[in-house]
């Protein structure tokens, strides 16, 4: 919607993973935290709070680390932290702030209504404070050409997903999770399309010339919520060394845009409002079990790795209960790998190295068992 209006956009998420990607999240964390916050709050909203309170006491920033205070933040909750942050942020900094309802769906029913209400947030409240902020009309025109930017490029994103189905991988889930940031980023622009183009045909080019994400891909293992974007590389090379290749997650998938839901014929704030409820299926209670049982099957995963976020309750919530269904119903293993994802003081290299060994041996136990029939 913001793009529809030309404005150039932060958006809260890409930030926290870039600046734990680039090493920048322990000063901004210790920033918010000499500025009251609780070091057990979400390490995403911390990050924000410390680079705002250092952008207003006139703290050197690192440059790739820079924003400056915004003219409008507008939120549209998925957990209890994302309202505390738009508050935060408009009592201590004076931004205006403006906020949609989402409810959060506990079951597939509950998708339809909810997408109703946000269509109609999005006409009644979004559109009115767009035009304010901006002076001058919405225009609906420009959003229909955003949207079908971000359905061609979500379509081939989608096929180079597929390539996650081949035995080996040519790429690996954090290639991928690398590919979405200029999903964020570009949605929306040509340069999106272009990118996704190039890694598509990158993918078929290891396909045709054989060459697997992992000289050996051993186990196939599925990983569950976000990712430890501070330590992206240290985790993939662990894995890498016991041949594991993680493949797929709810969190990668489900969360994104379905092309599908996009019609450039229809009302494009009508679209906006299908995509907004259907990535909300994610955080439905009841479907949490089905999501990840449909991931292990059609994906052949032989473990689960279900990262559970210290500071972020809202991904965290349910995972021992549906390892051990998954593990009860279709004898996957799985661990469970207490961190975070930007907070280094909740890392802890020992316990991750045991951890993936004790996967990788509960793997191969269950392989042996498989050959003896
Ligand atoms: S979903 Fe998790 S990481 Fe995101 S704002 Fe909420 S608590 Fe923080």
């Amino acid at each position: 919607m913001t793009k529809a209006m030309g404005m150039p956009t932060h958006e809260m998420p890409a930030y926290a993973a870039w600046a734990g990607g680039r090493h920048g999240a322990p000063e901004l964390l210790a920033a918010a935290e000499r500025d009251g916050f609780l070091p057990e709050s979400c390490s995403y909203h911390r990050v924000h709070m410390g680079l705002l309170a250092n952008v207003r006491d006139g703290v050197p920033i690192r440059e790739d680390m820079q924003l400056p205070i915004p003219d409008i933040m507008f939120t549209a909750p998925l957990c209890p932290e994302m309202a505390h942050l738009a508050d935060s942020v408009h009592r201590r900094f004076g931004v205006p702030v403006v906020g949609m309802h989402c409810p959060t769906p506990y079951r597939e029913a509950d998708l339809a209504r909810h997408t109703d209400w946000m269509e109609r947030e999005l006409r009644e409240v979004v559109v009115p404070a767009l035009e304010k902020v901006c002076g001058r009309p919405f225009d609906c025109e420009r959003l229909r050409e955003v949207l079908a930017q971000l359905k061609e490029m979500a379509l081939i994103r989608n096929e180079c997903w597929e390539f996650f189905k081949r035995k080996p991988s040519p790429w690996t889930l954090w290639d991928y999770i690398v590919s979405m940031g200029p999903f964020i980023i570009l949605a929306g622009e040509r340069g999106g399309v272009e990118y996704y183009r190039e890694l598509k045909a990158e993918l078929e080019e290891r396909v045709e010339k054989g060459i697997p994400a992992l000289s050996e891909e051993k186990y196939r293992v599925y990983w569950d919520a976000l990712c430890m974007y501070g330590w992206f590389g240290v985790i993939a090379r662990k894995l890498a060394n016991l041949g594991i290749n993680a493949i797929c997650g709810r969190y990668p998938w489900e969360i994104f845009p379905r092309p599908w839901l996009i019609d450039t014929e229809k009302d494009p704030i009508r679209s906006m409002a299908e995509l907004i409820g259907e990535i909300r299926r994610v955080y439905a209670g009841e479907l949490y079990p089905e999501i990840v049982s449909e991931l292990v099957e059609e994906y052949r995963i032989d473990g689960l790795i279900m990262f559970a976020f210290r500071t972020c309750k809202n991904w965290s919530m349910g995972q021992q209960d549906v390892m051990m269904e998954i593990e009860r119903k279709l004898g996957i293993p799985g661990i469970l790998l207490d961190a975070d994802g930007i907070d280094p003081r909740y890392y802890s290299e020992a316990q991750i190295d045991t951890r993936f060994q004790a996967l990788a041996e509960m793997m191969e136990g269950r392989k042996k068992l498989r050959m003896r029939g």
